[in-house]
């Protein structure tokens, strides 16, 4: 249009005027008026949660290096302290960057909320040392991540609060190990490495029947393939330096949940301060754009991988939910959108060192911990995350020699065929 045609409402200082003035802060965290519940779930993952009015109008959230946040006048602190007006105080506390991220995972996940930690790892301490107290219980499957017995078992125990483990899957276990003290009950959904599916609506009609809460370690899963929500689980975690993250650059973690629940969460956070720094935040909001779709073809090549293992003459066994020969096929099948793209298998009639040549021949994977991200990892979990385990612990965490787990990126699935195949081979 024409300057000469503007309106007079649209004079420079009008255009000021409708970007800065009547904005409440609370507004600002608030969802942006294009997207909504109804919203697609890519719509969800590009827009959600990120202030609709930014700075000078910049697309993505701005990275706010600040350490501290002023108020222009106390009766500003005053409506702030009185919880009229949600916004940033101190760096401790939380930080813009952080803030817009929560409310887009928050969305993915279908919560209320969602508190980010500095790691996985400490979004699972900060959630038990807020919930838990000495004497109480808490119940675990047992498949589950090592740092997370290793902080139950070595840890917590030091706090006097009692981890029970159980078999994972085996629900009356769990209801049966369920005492007057018990608080929590504890899972992870898909499992590490042995990808076994944890059956939600048991799981968390267990919690209600016995007014316990039940927490899900969702990282393996995502929020576009499962919401445990959906399924009445207290509280969802991720390790968002995984697939939520996706670039192998960043480390974070994330729980999603009520407002209720999850207050105490916050507040501890803002007390120990395993918060991440906006920069952090801001890679983490760049990843999260692409999730959808990195996610996506991660679900189609971990399929089409996980087939091509399983008809390969030197592969013994595929644990991957997708398959049908997989124990917890049909719970995956009924709960999940996509299976993921990790996959373990175990190399047919191999001792440790003929499953590390395997490992050592193949060339577009990365030999590394962690998973999820756009480039392929691989490991052998024995030389990896249980080397220091006893042969007796390997056994009771399922850990043969001869097993190896790897984490398809957005590679071409052709590509990782060819190199898995000529890596059996050699
Ligand atoms: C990686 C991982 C964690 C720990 O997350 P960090 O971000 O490494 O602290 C917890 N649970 C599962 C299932 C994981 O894969």
């Amino acid at each position: 249009m024409p300057s000469s045609q503007l309106p007079d409402s649209y004079s420079d200082s009008d255009l000021v005027a409708e970007n800065t003035s009547d904005v409440d802060s609370n507004q600002e965290f608030s969802q942006p008026p294009r997207v909504s519940d109804q919203s697609g779930f890519s719509t969800q993952c590009v827009h959600s949660g990120e202030p609709h009015l930014k700075d000078s109008g910049a697309i993505p959230t701005p990275v706010y290096h600040a350490a501290t946040y002023s108020f222009d006048k106390t009766d500003d602190l005053l409506r702030f302290v009185h919880g009229e007006d949600i916004r940033e105080e101190y760096g401790r506390y939380g930080n813009p960057n952080e803030r817009s991220v929560e409310a887009k995972i928050a969305a993915m996940e279908k919560t209320e909320q969602a508190v980010i930690f500095s790691s996985g790892m400490a979004a699972i301490v900060g959630v038990f040392m807020s919930k838990l107290s000495a004497g109480d219980e808490i119940i675990f499957f047992d498949q589950c991540y090592r740092r997370s017995r290793d902080f139950c078992v070595n840890h917590l125990s030091r706090f006097g609060v009692v981890t029970r483990q159980v078999p994972t899957g085996d629900y009356e276990a769990m209801e049966a190990a369920i005492t007057d003290k018990t608080r929590m009950l504890v899972s992870e959904s898909p499992t590490n490495p042995h990808l076994t599916v944890v059956d939600l609506e048991k799981f968390a009609a267990i919690g209600k029947a016995n007014e316990v809460e039940t927490l899900i370690d969702a990282t393996l899963a995502t929020p576009l393939n499962m919401n445990p929500a959906e399924y009445g689980v207290d509280y969802v975690l991720h390790s968002a330096t995984k697939y939520l993250g996706g670039h192998n650059d960043l480390i974070a973690g994330v729980i999603c949940g009520s407002n209720e629940l999850l207050e105490p969460v916050r507040d501890l956070r803002g007390i120990s301060g395993n918060i991440n720094s906006p920069q952090n935040m801001y890679l983490l909001e760049r990843g999260l754009k692409t999730f959808h779709l990195r996610v996506q073809r991660q679900n189609e090549t971990g399929m089409k991988v996980a087939q091509f293992l399983e008809t390969h003459p030197r592969v013994e066994h595929v644990y991957y939910p997708g398959l049908p020969n997989h124990p917890t096929h049909e719970i995956a099948a009924e709960q999940m959108r996509g299976f993921g793209g990790l996959i373990t298998f175990t190399v047919k009639d191999a001792d440790w060192r003929q499953t590390a040549n395997v490992v050592d021949a193949a060339r577009i994977p990365r030999i590394a911990p962690s998973l999820g991200g756009v480039e392929s990892l691989i490991e052998q979990p024995l030389i990896m995350s249980y080397y220091k385990c006893t042969p007796e612990e390997r056994l009771q965490y399922g850990i043969p020699d001869n097993m190896i787990r790897m984490s398809c990126g957005i590679e071409d699935a052709d590509d990782l065929i060819a190199d898995l195949d000529q890596a059996l081979r050699s």
